[in-house]
C-alpha cells in the first residue's frame, strides 16, 4: 500500500499532446495524440482521462502544462486560457476551467516549461537547487524558472525565448522569429538551425561548422540568464538540447569568456555543472503536469 495519491496530468504542446496518470514520478498510463483543433484535442484528452479513471481509480488532482502564452493570474481576464498564440484556432481557448469543471478536482495550470522545470526540481537534475532554469530548444525556445520550489509568474510568465541576442559581428542571418527576427528563438531554435544550414537540424553532426557560431549565440542567452536570476543550475532540454549534448562543454567555456573575469566565485560551479542536461528527458513535460497536480492538491 502507498499513500502517494493518484494524480492526472495533461501536457499540451504545439504539435503533440499527452494525458497521463501517475503516482509520484511513476507513470501508470498515458495517451499521446497530435494537437489539432482545440475542440477535438481537448475533448479527446478529457474522454481518455475519464476512461483512465474508470480503469485505475479516481485521481485526486489534475495538472495542465500548456504551450503559451497563458493567462495565469486568478481574477484577471484570460485566466486559465491560452491567450494570443500564432497557432491557428487556439487563441483565447479556456483550458483550465473546462477541465476543472469536468473533473471537479484541484487543478493546476502553468506553462509547459515552468512545469518541466518543476519536475526537474522535484525528481530530476535540479533536486538541490534553490533557483533553477529549464531551457528547452526545439521548434521554439522557452524556459521555466523555479525559485524555492515555485515557478516564476509575475505580470505574465517568463518569455526567455524572445530575449534579444547580441549579434555576432558579420552575421546577417535574418532569423526565424516572425516577431523579432534575431531573438533567441530566431537564432537558436531547430527551425533557425535548419534555415541557416539548409538541412534538418537532426542531421547535423557534432563536427558541423554551424556549431561554433551557435555556441556563441546560445552563450549570450545563458550569460544573460546567469546575470539575471543567478541560477544554481540551467538545464538545456528540447530536441536540440537533448540531441546535441556535445555542445555543453563548449557552452561553459563560452559563458565564462562572456563573464569577462567577473563573478570569479561562480566559476567553479560554471566549469563543473551549472549548465547541464536535464535528467527526465521526454518525461519532463508530462511529469511537470503531475508536479502541478501535486501542488494544486497541496494548496497555496
Ligand atoms: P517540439 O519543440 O516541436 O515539441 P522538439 O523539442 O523535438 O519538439 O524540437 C523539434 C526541433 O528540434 C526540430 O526543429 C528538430 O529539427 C530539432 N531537433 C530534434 N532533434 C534534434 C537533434 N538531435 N539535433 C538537432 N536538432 C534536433
Ligand atoms: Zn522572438
Amino acid at each position: 500500500m502507498t499513500n502517494t495519491p493518484l494524480l492526472a496530468g495533461i501536457e499540451l504542446g504545439g504539435t503533440k499532446a499527452m494525458a497521463l496518470l501517475a503516482c509520484g514520478d511513476t507513470i501508470i498510463d498515458s495517451l499521446r495524440l497530435p494537437t489539432t483543433s482545440p475542440g477535438s484535442t481537448l475533448a479527446a484528452l478529457e474522454s481518455w482521462l475519464a476512461a483512465a479513471a474508470d480503469r485505475h481509480g479516481a485521481f485526486a488532482a489534475l495538472g495542465i502544462a500548456s504551450f503559451g502564452p497563458l493567462g495565469l493570474h486568478p481574477g484577471r481576464p484570460g485566466h486559465g486560457c491560452i491567450t494570443t498564440t500564432p497557432k491557428p484556432g487556439w487563441s483565447h481557448t479556456d483550458v483550465l476551467h473546462r477541465f476543472a469543471a469536468r473533473f471537479g478536482v484541484p487543478t493546476g495550470f502553468d506553462t509547459d516549461v515552468n512545469a518541466a522545470a518543476l519536475a526537474e526540481g522535484r525528481w530530476g537534475a535540479a533536486r538541490n537547487a534553490s533557483v533553477h532554469i529549464y531551457l528547452t530548444i526545439g521548434t521554439g525556445v522557452g524556459a521555466g524558472i523555479v525559485v524555492d520550489g515555485r515557478p516564476v509568474h509575475g505580470l505574465l510568465h517568463p518569455e526567455i525565448g524572445h530575449i534579444r541576442i547580441r549579434r555576432r559581428p558579420g552575421d546577417d542571418f535574418p532569423g526565424a522569429c516572425p516577431f523579432h527576427h534575431d531573438c533567441a528563438e530566431g537564432l537558436i531554435s531547430g527551425p533557425a538551425l535548419a534555415l541557416r544550414t539548409g538541412t534538418n537540424a537532426t542531421r547535423l553532426p557534432a563536427g558541423d561548422p554551424v556549431w561554433p557560431g551557435y555556441v556563441a549565440d546560445l552563450a549570450e542567452l545563458l550569460t544573460t540568464l546567469m546575470l539575471t536570476v543567478s541560477p544554481d543550475c540551467i538545464l538545456i532540454g528540447g530536441g536540440v538540447g537533448l540531441g546535441q549534448q556535445h555542445l555543453l562543454p563548449a557552452l561553459r567555456v563560452a559563458v565564462e569568456a562572456r563573464l569577462g573575469n567577473y563573478l570569479p566565485d561562480a566559476l567553479p560551479l560554471l566549469r563543473a555543472e551549472l549548465i547541464r542536461a536535464p535528467l527526465l528527458g521526454e518525461n519532463a513535460g508530462p511529469l511537470g503536469a503531475i508536479a502541478l497536480a501535486a501542488d494544486a492538491l497541496a494548496g497555496p
